[in-house]
């Protein structure tokens, strides 16, 4: 299949919402990373997506719609729910809820709840007003790479497989939404973004984390989200990340690099000078930068043929969950504390 790449013009757009009436697939930009669309009540559509990701079946979509009021249909909103919307929405926050049987098995990988958000993003939200349809989408990479944050990075990993990509520059946020479980009593984050814990806290009252957040799952564990359960943003590089006292960790960083053959050093800005002329990529320097900067930073050690990262963490809250939640996945875990 040919695949239209093109500069995310009102025309373009208009090109995109016919692809997505028609059951195609199309890829858009929206403020967290670069998105999968198909229309999500749309049986065909939305298994097209699963085998352009090769993506397992047991793990369900998002859906995002243009505003609240699409959402009747859709699922049983609830007020507190509600609340979170109109405090974050359009924003980085997926909120799970009760789905209503018009959402497809496929969609929700036969779950009883559906994931919803509403996109800050011009063009995302220019496409599904246009369309008019509620679009199920996941991150526009193939499964287990890392997720899209340009159109390049889509265009790698698509081209040939969908019907479209629109080409919208820079994701500004980088990692993709917090998914927030609003299923039970009190709200649950299964997947941390830049929508952070405190300030759902502070609109809802009280949030917690699941604590599969940040470590793997025990054998035979159940997930809360299917997408824990997969190997996620992984690098070709095996890869571990350092946090911990700054002298020691870039002591430990050096000594490794210096013992390996192919090493790539992920560094904060103000870090590089104490690693000398090693080979190194900056993650920024703070951690909504490094959240920015991260996916780009994986997919170029990949091009640069490292076979060893070694990057600097961070430790902290709010923003640093999210951005040493992708770390930790990308390492498979291997985080050392100095
Ligand atoms: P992606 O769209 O690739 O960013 O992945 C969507 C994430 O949301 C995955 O981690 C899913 O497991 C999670 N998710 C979507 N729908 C549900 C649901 N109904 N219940 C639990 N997790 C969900
Ligand atoms: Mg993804």
């Amino acid at each position: 299949m040919d695949t239209v790449f093109l500069p995310a013009t009102n025309e373009a757009i208009l090109q995109a919402s016919a692809f997505l009436q028609q059951g195609e697939l199309v890829a858009f930009p929206t403020e967290t990373v670069y998105g999968l669309g198909a229309d999500a009540l749309n049986e065909k559509a939305v298994a097209a997506i699963f085998t352009a990701k090769g993506r397992p079946g047991d793990n369900p979509l998002i859906v995002h719609v243009a505003d609240k009021s699409q959402l009747a249909p859709l699922c049983h909103v609830t007020p507190m729910a509600e609340k979170l919307m109109d405090a974050f929405w359009p924003g980085p926050l997926t909120i799970l809820l009760m789905k209503k049987p018009s959402v497809p098995d496929v969609t929700t990988a036969s779950l009883p709840s559906v994931a919803v958000r509403c996109p800050d993003h011009p063009v995302a939200l220019a496409l599904l007003k246009e369309s008019r349809v509620p679009v199920a989408a996941p991150s526009a990479n193939r499964s287990g790479r890392p997720s899209p944050t340009t159109a390049q990075h889509v265009y790698e990993d698509m081209n040939g497989r969908i019907a479209m990509i629109l080409e919208g520059g820079n994701c500004r946020v980088g990692v993709e939404s917090t998914v927030l479980d609003m299923t039970k009593d009190v709200p649950c984050i299964l997947r941390p973004g830049a929508v952070t814990r405190e300030m759902i806290a502070a609109v809802a009252g009280d949030c917690t984390v699941a604590d599969s957040v940040m470590r793997p799952l025990k054998e035979g564990e159940a997930a809360p989200s299917p997408g824990m359960k997969h190997r996620h943003y992984a690098p070709k590089a095996s890869m571990t990340v350092f946090t911990g006292k700054k002298e020691n960790v870039i002591a430990e960083i050096c000594r490794r690099y210096d013992r390996a053959e192919n090493a790539v050093i992920l560094s904060l800005t103000e870090d590089m000078p104490a690693f000398g002329s090693r080979r190194m990529l900056s993650i920024g320097a703070t951690p909504e930068e490094t959240a920015h900067l991260l996916f780009k930073r994986l997919r170029q050690t990949d091009e640069m043929g490292a076979s060893l990262i070694l990057a600097q963490g961070w430790e902290g809250e709010e923003m640093v969950l999210a951005v040493m939640n992708r770390m930790a996945r990308a390492a498979a875990f291997d985080v050392v504390k100095l």
